[in-house]
């Protein structure tokens, strides 16, 4: 398996932004845990620690400047303990984003963000692809053979098809399901 983001790695964005503090962040700890919320962590005690997600890290989907921005927004929490004796998201927090180039927002909001943005953007493109249905078509269903659309109901990602098919009759089938399981044999447009 191949490492997306190596200690070695992290460090070097670390080194990076000691350059810019004055600090010595890289020489820290670093672990690794598989948090599914929390994908950075930074620890005050004994000189301080981070810990950042696998989950996110070894993810190869995951964006590499969101990376970034979890190992900056870790960094400024540790900035914030050595330069100002601070803890959380406040005040002195965020001028250390500032400084280091992190977006001042805490990371679970920005998580959460960004997996509804996906799944508003994945239910566009089904709904898109469900419009393109018409009275007509004609699907292969898996097990009930070929059968054609005759009539369409319902809206965006919640839509209905009756379809008939030679031996099992007329059935009404989500449509989302049928763009999963079945193949589209031809279009209606197509069929003259
Ligand atoms: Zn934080």
């Amino acid at each position: 398996m191949s490492v997306i983001w190596s200690e070695e790695a992290i460090r070097a964005e670390l080194r990076r932004l000691d350059a810019k503090t004055g600090l010595h962040g890289a020489s820290l700890p670093i672990s690794f845990g598989n948090a599914m919320t929390v994908l950075g962590m930074y620890f005050s005690r004994e000189g301080g620690a981070f810990r950042f997600s696998n989950r996110y890290f070894q993810n190869p989907d995951w964006p590499r400047e969101l990376a970034l921005d979890v190992i900056r927004h870790e960094y400024a929490h540790y900035m914030d303990d050595k330069v100002y004796g601070g803890a959380g998201h406040g005040t002195t927090w965020k001028m250390c984003c500032a400084r280091v180039g992190a977006s001042p927002v805490r990371l679970y909001n920005r998580t959460r963000e960004t997996y509804y943005h996906q799944k508003h953007e994945a239910e566009r493109a089904l709904s898109d692809r469900l419009g393109g249905y018409a009275p007509g078509d004609v699907i292969a269903h898996p097990r009930c053979g070929e059968g054609v659309v005759e009539a369409l109901t319902g809206e965006g990602t919640s839509r209905f098809a009756v379809v008939s098919f030679a031996e099992a009759g007329k059935k009404t089938l989500s449509l989302a399901w049928v763009d999963a399981h079945c193949r589209l044999v031809r279009r209606s447009s197509q069929q003259e």
